[in-house]
């Protein structure tokens, strides 16, 4: 687990990392080919027990004393050793699992995320905050009985343009905690021909700005923003604005909510 600079999490930890999906802003990706292990790091220094190579069923388990940061790059791999690192933490913290990757892509075998719950409810001191582009899978999960339904567990969806509004309503679920992302904002909010009450119906709304130096960057406008504002102060639903819309909104106008069951 480290600490974070996100603004709505106190710690990032990451018991499964990559991802098939090719997001271009992909911070993640970007960092994972950085330092990711040759093959020869690997073999002399980690000691991994194994070594299955195959994108989307690595499953790493480390023996050694060394630590490789991503021996397979970007693509899906379990770190089972990471899985006590909650329970060693006893003060309470928001924290966002699996930051570098999305451990609920289709890829991720059901075994894995299971684990992950597991570990999460061995450490009931924290909140647990989780972020796909899948939401289906936690309908699916649900489905089989797999999605716990805890209040220290929020399930949250990464929205940022129009067609992928639709899979928001994935996430409403009146049995769970939710919360919808919408960042970066790449593109005027859509509002018109949605169920608004629906789509709000979430326990949180973050939204921010794309950050770094990518060359296509996207800088929103403000007549983005605001409808989303108002929105969230018209169905009570608690808006975090990421400092990332710093510039565009001005500090006097950022909102910086939490829902109760988020608050340490
Ligand atoms: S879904 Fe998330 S982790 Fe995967 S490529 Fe997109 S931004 Fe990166």
């Amino acid at each position: 687990m480290q600490r974070t600079n996100i603004e709505w999490a106190d710690s990032t930890w990451n018991p499964v990392t990559g991802c098939h999906n090719n997001c271009p802003y992909c911070y993640a990706r970007s960092i994972a080919n950085r330092f990711k292990s040759s093959i020869e790091t690997i073999a002399k220094k980690c000691r991994v027990s194994a070594l299955a190579f195959t994108p989307g069923k690595n499953d790493a388990t480390y023996e050694g004393e060394y630590h490789c940061p991503f021996p397979f790059g970007f693509d899906p791999t379990f770190y089972r050793e990471r899985l006590a690192e909650p329970q060693s933490k006893r003060k309470p913290q928001r924290i966002f699992v699996c930051s570098m990757a999305d451990l609920f892509g289709p890829w991720v075998p059901d075994k894995w995320i299971k684990e992950v719950f597991n570990a999460c409810k061995a450490a009931p001191q924290h909140k647990y905050m989780f972020l796909t582009k899948f939401p289906e899978r936690y309908e699916l999960l649900y489905r089989k009985e797999l999605l716990p339904e805890l209040p220290n567990f929020y399930y949250g969806t990464t929205i940022n343009i129009e067609y992928q509004m639709d899979t928001a309503y994935w996430t409403y679920n009146p049995k769970v905690r939710t919360f919808l992302s919408i960042e970066p904002i790449t593109d005027p909010f859509p509002m018109i021909g949605y169920e608004l009450p629906t789509l709000f119906t979430h326990d949180m709304v973050i939204v921010g700005a794309e950050t770094g130096n990518r060359r296509d960057k996207v800088i929103p406008k403000r007549e983005w923003i605001d409808p989303i504002v108002r929105e969230c102060a018209a169905t009570c639903v608690p808006l975090f604005m990421k400092d990332s819309l710093i510039p565009i909104m001005g500090e006097e106008n950022m909102i910086r909510e939490l829902p109760e069951g988020l608050k340490l």
